[in-house]
């Protein structure tokens, strides 16, 4: 069975991701979407809530899964016996961090984690989950972003907060 994980901070997730998403999910016998506990970073949803969010979008996709792990990708992958990592270009800006990070994987699995990068859709190029909940903390409309149950979170988490 070809398993792939599709590792991230999804904070949240946006129709970026969910595209992503679907067209690996095609590629692969099992997709594993996982959300990266990032100890240094603060986010705006907890692991939990995001985890949740990914599980409610991609209900209808059978061999989607979703998960979370702390530490390593090259850890949790060797430990769940995956080979692929499947990551998203929007842009040339995203190129050479992601280059990077897949080059350190190759490297530090001893060469059993493999990057594969699928390019954004056009419609999507634009989209990044801290431009999305930056629209949203000034009251924007992020509608053609994200679906609507995670716009009406965004919102919620934003209540009160706005500086408009
Ligand atoms: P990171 O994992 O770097 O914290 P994200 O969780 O936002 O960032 O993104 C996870 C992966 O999805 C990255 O490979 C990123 O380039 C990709 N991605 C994010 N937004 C989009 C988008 N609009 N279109 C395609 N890929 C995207």
């Amino acid at each position: 069975m070809k398993t792939a994980v599709y590792p991230g901070s999804f904070d949240p997730m946006t129709y970026g991701h969910l595209d992503i998403i679907h067209r690996a999910a095609l590629m692969f016998d099992e997709l594993i979407v996982s959300v990266l506990n990032n100890k240094a970073k603060t986010p705006l949803f907890s692991v939990e809530e995001r985890v949740r969010i990914l599980e409610e979008a991609t209900k209808e996709f059978p061999n989607v899964k979703v998960d979370s792990f702390t530490g390593l990708l090259i850890d949790y992958a060797g430990r769940k016996n995956i080979h692929v990592s499947v990551r998203g270009l929007r842009a040339i800006t995203d190129f050479e961090y992601e280059l990077q990070i897949a080059q350190t994987n190759k490297k530090l699995s001893g060469g059993s984690l493999d990057t594969i990068f699928l390019t954004t859709s056009l419609e999507y190029a634009y989209l990044s989950s801290s431009s999305v909940k930056e629209i949203a903390y000034f009251g924007g409309d992020i509608s053609q972003c994200v679906p609507p149950f995670v716009a009406d979170m965004i919102h919620e988490k934003y209540k009160g907060r706005t500086d408009t």
